[in-house]
């Protein structure tokens, strides 16, 4: 399809979701479908066992699309899988960890919190006490990058620990699916979520939640709510090769179907992966020399998003520094943590090398204010990515 007399977007998109896309996948979106139609319940049956084989090599997976925004997944996975006698435990470092807690909490499901602070990894040993202090845990969730910081949480070392203990294991995996390779069953996951608009570089308009089928199949009748019962969703498109409940986001669901092709044609996760890690490094690099520090310590940074601390200079404010970036062409994101003062700058979505060395160009001419950035108490070690996927599955302390 030929997309060139469609304008450019203004600006590029440096934030967590919705961000830049390609103009195959919004021009995928120029046309209606019918969804009781064959073609188009075709196209969601591909989706679904695409997301599984991203997701893991072994069998006994499925998958369920659910429309919302990706916390309306997370919704669904909670308040349909843990049972009337359950009890959710929540690993959380920072406010996606803390949003599972208020679903929870939303739909009156017992819930306890390891509260690890936003800029700390979670302990393996704590966790241990925690499980083994309160038996009435049946389910433990975390967050796999922690999008508030840019923090990766140690999800293997994690799932092996509650699958020690014998628990069902929820994932929200919303910001690296597709942009990080993991496997479910290396994770041990029972339940992972994403959503259309993160690192498969889809639009915003629906999540999707890959469940272990035997434990998915348990859950019959335990959802709260109609509209986010995971099984009855999962139930209809499983027996009606593709159809969802309620009416779906069709235009979405095709450009979602564009941006798997164009994932494959990158080369897959580990292409894209690469992509990101390059597009990171050469952030926080560029940025380290500007005089910015990294939120987060080289080991703990994912390469989705990265929080910078604000200059400290009394004449900053982040929506001039923000206005600026904008009109030179990139938008960037407010912080998220709750005591420190950060911006944040994200690395996902059809961004390449090229654009980030414009965007330090950019950042570079828009420090208007005087004195230079406060770069005391940067720790700097910089982290390969195989490294880093040591740190990610290496063995638990206890
Ligand atoms: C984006 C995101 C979500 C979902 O947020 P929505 O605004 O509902 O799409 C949930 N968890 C994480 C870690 C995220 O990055």
């Amino acid at each position: 399809m030929n997309m060139d007399h469609f304008p450019d977007n203004p600006y590029l998109l440096l934030t967590p979701g919705p961000l830049s896309t390609t103009k195959s996948v919004k021009g995928a979106m120029l046309r209606d479908w019918c969804t009781w139609d064959d073609d188009y319940n075709r196209i969601v049956q591909q989706i679904r066992n695409e997301l599984v084989s991203l997701a893991t090599v072994d069998p006994g997976y499925t998958a369920v699309l659910m429309q919302g925004s990706g916390t309306f997944g997370v919704e669904a996975a909670i308040t349909t899988a843990v049972p009337r006698d359950g009890k959710l435990l929540v690993i959380a470092n920072g406010a996606y960890g803390h949003r599972m807690v208020k679903i929870a909490r939303r739909a009156e499901i017992p819930v306890s919190v390891y509260e690890c602070g936003e800029t700390e990894a979670p302990d393996a040993d704590h966790l241990v006490d925690m499980l083994k202090e309160d038996p009435r845990i049946t389910h433990v969730g975390v967050v796999h990058c922690e999008t508030t910081t840019g923090m990766l949480n140690p999800i293997s070392v994690i799932g092996e620990m509650v699958k020690s203990f014998d628990k069902v294991y929820i994932v929200d995996a919303m910001s690296s699916f597709g942009g990080i390779r993991m496997d479910m069953g290396e994770i041990r996951a029972d339940y992972l979520i994403s959503s259309a608009n993160k690192c498969i570089q889809g639009v915003p308009g629906f999540s999707f939640v890959v469940a272990r089928e035997n434990e998915l199949i348990k859950t019959r009748d335990r959802a709260r709510s109609l509209s986010l019962d995971l099984y009855d969703q999962w139930e209809t498109m499983e027996n009606h090769q593709g159809k969802w409940r309620f009416t779906s986001p069709t235009h979405v669901v095709r450009a979602f179907s564009q941006a798997l092709e164009e994932l494959r044609a990158e080369g897959g996760i580990d292409a894209r992966s690469r992509r990101y890690y390059r597009n990171n490094r050469l952030l926080v690099g560029g940025m380290r020399e500007l005089g910015f520090r990294p939120l987060l310590t080289d080991t703990l940074q994912s390469p989705i998003i990265t929080a910078f601390h604000s200059p400290r200079d009394p004449d900053y404010e982040f929506k001039q520094f923000y206005d600026q970036l904008k009109e030179k062409g990139f938008v960037i994101y407010p912080g998220k943590v709750t005591d420190l003062d950060t911006f944040r700058i994200g690395n996902i979505g059809n961004v390449y090398p090229s654009d980030v060395t414009r965007l330090l160009e950019a950042v570079k001419s828009s420090m208007y204010w005087k004195n230079p950035v406060d770069i005391s108490r940067d720790r700097h070690c910089p982290v390969s990515s195989r490294q880093h996927e040591r740190y990610l599955t290496q063995t638990p302390s206890f």
